[in-house]
């Protein structure tokens, strides 16, 4: 299995020294790692998240490619965090490196982050996650130049419900349209394993297979197993879990990318 999405001190929210991460990806049995650092041009608060020089970056990934080679494939990404008005300048930032893989995010609803739990005052569960997934939806149908969707269940990190799992039950009609935008596109989606991380005293979400088992019944074939891991520790985390629910949702290959082309191993 290949981790599909790690960030790296390239990215500001992180320090992982990337070797650190490809030494614990080998150790952990993982066949290879994506790099997907982080750039969200007007990040509310924070100007520090498209700071990244994408051509050293690519320098530097190219140079770790050929260290690891006989360990570990390596694979130059990025996540791009997708807001209506930023598409232009971040379509030419992807454009401006030939990257192995474009990940495309939600992290800002309306201006709003939801890390900053004000997002959920007034809003029901199914509302405050509804509205995410149609900025999802958005993303989609506005950015062209991407591979995969990002954690669509990021919205479950920062909410207060008792409950705070997705159910495809809850949004059938937007999961359904997302789902069939992204066959038609050949594209597809993670399942970020970074949103289920066990936490002391707060429960973890649980993830709803029959998100995944929709997904496939549409004839969906592109997942990728993605951790989000920030520092060694989570690399791989949960693969083995998610592994085996893919299988029982009737999916018989992961996939990543490689200079923008979907590849599929068997699970
Ligand atoms: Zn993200
Ligand atoms: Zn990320």
């Amino acid at each position: 299995m290949i981790d599909c999405h790690v960030h790296s001190k390239f990215s500001t929210d992180s320090e992982m020294i990337p070797e650190a991460a490809c030494d614990k990806a080998f150790d952990v049995g993982l066949k290879g790692l994506t790099f997907t650092d982080h750039l969200d041009f007007d990040f509310p608060g924070a100007d520090s998240f498209d700071n990244i020089d994408f051509v050293k970056y690519s320098i530097y990934m190219d140079n770790l490619k050929d260290k690891y080679k006989q360990k570990l494939s390596v694979f130059n990404g990025i996540e791009v965090g997708i807001q209506p008005h930023v598409l232009e300048e971040s379509l030419k930032a992807v454009k401006s490196v030939d990257f192995d893989y474009v990940l495309a995010s939600v992290h800002i609803i309306d201006g709003i982050d939801p890390y900053c739990r004000d997002y959920y005052n007034g809003k029901s569960k199914k509302e405050a996650y509804e509205l995410y997934l149609q900025k999802i939806l958005y993303a989609m149908l506005n950015f062209e130049d991407y591979d995969n969707i990002a954690h669509m269940e990021y919205i479950i990190r920062y909410a207060g419900y008792n409950d705070r799992t997705l159910r495809y039950s809850n949004h059938t009609g937007i999961l359904d349209q997302i789902f069939r935008e992204l066959i038609v596109r050949g594209k597809g989606f993670e399942i970020n394993t970074g949103s289920f991380r066990d936490k002391h005293g707060i429960v973890t979400a649980q993830y709803d297979a029959a998100i995944l088992k929709r997904y496939r019944e549409l004839g969906g074939e592109i997942i990728s197993l993605a951790s989000d891991a920030h520092n060694p520790y989570y690399i791989g985390y949960k693969f083995h879990f998610f592994r085996d629910m893919l299988l029982d949702c009737g999916f018989t290959h992961v996939t990543h990318f490689e200079k923008r082309k979907p590849v599929f191993t068997s699970l």
